[in-house]
């Protein structure tokens, strides 16, 4: 029996990411409050939130701090928008504060409203830039197999995931994907991690040459992985790869809506892994994911063509009614002074080895093939044969049941393609909330194996 207010969602309201069919049977899991690391139902229980919501309340909930800087924002100046010209305070201090923490040379940046808008005006702008540089066949773009990047027509493009192609008549020509760099799945046998990157940099730089490079103009990807398995990428990967994009002078786009502010221990991702991407977009974490927020860096090459184009046709054509919500810059303003001030980003490098090494275990596990991570995000894949690596029948969803079980325990994980499920918990999960999470996770895991054998799978 759903209660009253679950049964008012199913007759209201469609979910993104949800199998509608199965909603009308389950219900919604009903969240009333958070509190740090904790969420509580509308029951009252509490729940670790050990996928920082939507990979993005770093600082955990009700931080008073957050909230105040939104209510004293809104009572100021609840909106204004950055169109012709017009600005205000909070928008040009973050563009300021952001600038200084970028680990790219950084000439300006660009504010949107979520981690889609972001990618999606990385796409036209890598288009607008090619046309004023005349190079008018430069336009395709290279994501990734199982890479995440939003789903606008464009972004859905860019995503390398079945259930955003399928009956979605995407992705648009023009958009191409190369392979994902999962050395665990697709590593060849005995292939080393560092065989591996040089092979798919290679398959890349096949692709780059089959399509001809003067029609080539951006590559996109995330540090690690997020939607598409919570992947890191093998040794050596982006040192390989970036060789490439810089031979057919290929943009490189780092997508850091995840892995930006302190995700991998490091401010941006881009840092923990050696990648050096000519711009990034960044959202999530930049408020801490209280109010919607994110934005691109535009490098000074870009920036001057920008203004060349603006000069030649009028205006710069593009931008949206909340790009730079003063409400969504003061808020950012807030969390980054408290990412520094209470040094959250090296307290997520210093409980890493802690986190990493809990989730290590994971793999010693009867059904657990992979779990691998860094800083605080991790990933595991439940396999129905460690030696072989075979993994069970997608319908059987085992990792959804999984992810289940650890509702049930008092844990919010997430399950991914490929029976896999990710770890991201906020930023300010303290040591010993991080072993209530794994003991809750490893139960979690022991009820889906007795699950699996009495249900005769495996
Ligand atoms: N890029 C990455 C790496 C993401 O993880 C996400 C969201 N999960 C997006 C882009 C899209 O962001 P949004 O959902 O805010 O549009």
């Amino acid at each position: 029996m759903l209660s009253n207010l679950a049964t008012r969602d199913v007759e209201t309201l469609i979910h993104p990411y949800t199998n509608l069919d199965a909603h009308r049977a389950n219900g919604p899991l009903v969240l009333e409050r958070g509190q740090g690391v904790h969420v509580y139902d509308t029951d009252g229980r509490p729940y670790i939130e050990g996928m920082a919501g939507l990979w993005c309340t770093a600082l955990g909930y009700s931080n008073a701090e957050l909230v105040e800087a939104a209510a004293a924002q809104m009572g100021r100046l609840p909106f204004s928008h950055l169109f012709s010209g017009r600005s205000h305070d909070p928008a040009i201090e973050l563009a300021e504060v952001l600038k200084e923490l970028m680990p790219i040379p950084t000439s300006k940046v660009f504010f949107t409203s979520s981690g889609s808008e972001a990618n999606d005006t990385q796409v036209k702008l890598a288009w607008y830039y090619n046309n004023a540089l005349g190079r008018r066949a430069k336009k395709k773009i290279i994501g990734r197999s199982r890479g995440y990047h939003g789903v606008t027509v464009a972004t859905a493009s860019l995503t390398g995931l079945q259930a955003n192609h399928a009956d979605w008549d995407l992705p648009l020509p023009g958009f191409l994907h190369t392979a994902c760099p999962h050395h665990y799945r697709f590593a060849e046998a005995g292939e080393s991690e560092e065989a591996f990157s040089a092979r798919l940099a290679d398959e890349l730089e096949q692709m780059i040459l089959r399509e001809d490079p003067d029609t080539v103009a951006a590559f996109i990807a995330e540090p690690v992985m997020g939607a598409g398995g919570a992947i890191v990428p093998p040794r050596g990967y982006f040192q390989a790869i970036q060789t490439v994009l810089a031979r057919y002078d290929v943009r490189f786009i780092a997508d850091e809506v995840i892995c930006g502010f302190g995700r991998l221990g490091t401010w941006f991702g881009s840092e923990a892994l050696g990648m050096a991407p000519q711009t990034l977009s960044f959202a999530k974490a930049v408020t801490s994911g209280y109010v919607p927020l994110g934005g691109i860096t535009v490098d000074e090459p870009l920036y001057a063509a920008m203004v060349d184009q603006s000069a030649k046709l009028g205006t710069f054509g593009h931008g949206t009614t909340y790009s730079g919500h003063p409400v969504a810059c003061a808020v950012a303003l807030k969390a980054i002074e408290i990412y520094r001030r209470d040094r959250i980003v090296e307290g997520a490098a210093e409980k890493a080895p802690h986190f990493q090494a809990r989730l290590a275990r994971l793999a010693e596990h009867d059904i657990v093939g992979e779990a691998r991570g860094i800083g605080l995000i991790g990933g595991l894949e439940i396999v129905a044969d460690k030696r072989t690596k075979a993994q069970y029948d997608p319908k059987a969803g085992v990792a959804a049941r999984c992810v289940a079980f650890a509702q049930a325990e008092g844990l919010i994980v997430r399950f991914l393609t490929g029976d896999r499920v990710a770890v991201c918990p906020p930023l300010i999960i303290a040591p010993d909330e991080i072993d209530a999470l794994f003991d809750r996770l490893t139960r979690a895991l022991d009820r889906t194996r007795d699950w699996i054998r009495s249900e005769g799978l495996g």
